[in-house]
C-alpha cells in the first residue's frame, strides 16, 4: 500500500488537488477535516466536541484524529493506498502515524507538500468561503489563528520528514491545472 501525505498551509489547495490525485492513482483519499465536518453535521457528540475548537481554528485533540485515521486504515479496502490530507498536523500525530504503519510493515511513501507564501493563504481562504461556507473560513480572526498554529505546530513536520527523507514540496501557486501538472511530475518520480 501507498501512504502519501499532502501538506501544506490552509487554502494551498490540499483538497482541490486531491480529487484527480485519488482518481489517477486508485487512492482513498482521508481528509480529517472533512471526517470532522461530517461529525458535526451528523450531530454525535465527537462533532459536538470538535466544532467549539475548529469554529475557534483551534485543533482538536490528537488522539481524536489518530483515532479516525487508524479506524479508516482498518477497514477501508480495494484501494492502492491513501491520500492523508490535513493529517498529519503534529509532531505527536507524525510520531503516531509511524506507530501505525510500522505495526503495519508499511511506511509512509512520500510527503507531498504544496506550498504558498502566507501572503496568499488569505485571499485562498475567502475566495474558498464564497464557494463552500465553511464556518471557520469566515472570520479574520479565525483565519488568523488557523495560519498561526500552521507554522507553530505543523510547519516543524518540514523538518520531522526531511529527516526521513520523505519530504517533497511543489510549488502552489499559479492556476489549478498549473499545480495539478507538478503534482503530477512529482508523483511519477514518487509511484
Ligand atoms: P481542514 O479541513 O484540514 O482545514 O481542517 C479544518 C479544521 O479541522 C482544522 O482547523 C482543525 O480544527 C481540525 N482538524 C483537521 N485535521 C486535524 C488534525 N489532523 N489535527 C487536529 N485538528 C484537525
Amino acid at each position: 500500500m501507498k501512504y502519501y501525505i499532502l501538506f501544506g498551509p490552509p487554502g494551498a489547495g490540499k483538497g482541490t488537488q486531491a480529487t484527480s490525485l485519488r482518481e489517477n492513482y486508485h487512492l482513498c483519499h482521508l481528509s480529517t477535516g472533512e471526517l470532522l465536518r461530517g461529525e458535526i453535521a451528523a450531530g454525535t457528540p465527537l462533532g459536538l466536541e470538535a466544532k467549539a475548537l475548529i469554529d475557534a481554528g483551534n485543533l482538536v485533540p490528537d488522539a481524536v484524529v489518530e483515532g479516525m485515521i487508524e479506524s479508516k486504515f482498518n477497514t477501508v479496502k480495494d484501494v492502492e493506498g491513501f491520500l492523508l490530507d490535513g493529517f498529519p498536523r503534529t509532531t505527536a500525530q507524525a510520531e503516531a502515524l509511524e506507530g501505525m504503519l510500522q505495526r503495519r510493515g508499511e511506511k509512509v511513501t512520500g510527503v507531498i507538500s504544496i506550498m504558498i507564501p502566507d501572503a496568499m493563504i488569505k485571499d485562498r481562504i475567502r475566495h474558498r468561503a464564497t464557494i463552500e461556507g465553511r464556518a471557520d473560513d469566515a472570520k479574520d480572526e479565525v483565519i488568523e489563528k488557523r495560519i498561526a498554529t500552521y507554522h507553530a505546530k505543523t510547519e516543524p513536520l518540514i523538518d520531522f520528514y526531511k529527516a526521513r527523507g520523505q519530504y517533497h514540496e511543489v510549488d502552489g501557486t499559479g492556476t489549478i491545472p498549473e499545480v495539478a501538472a507538478r503534482l503530477a511530475a512529482l508523483m511519477a518520480k514518487l509511484s
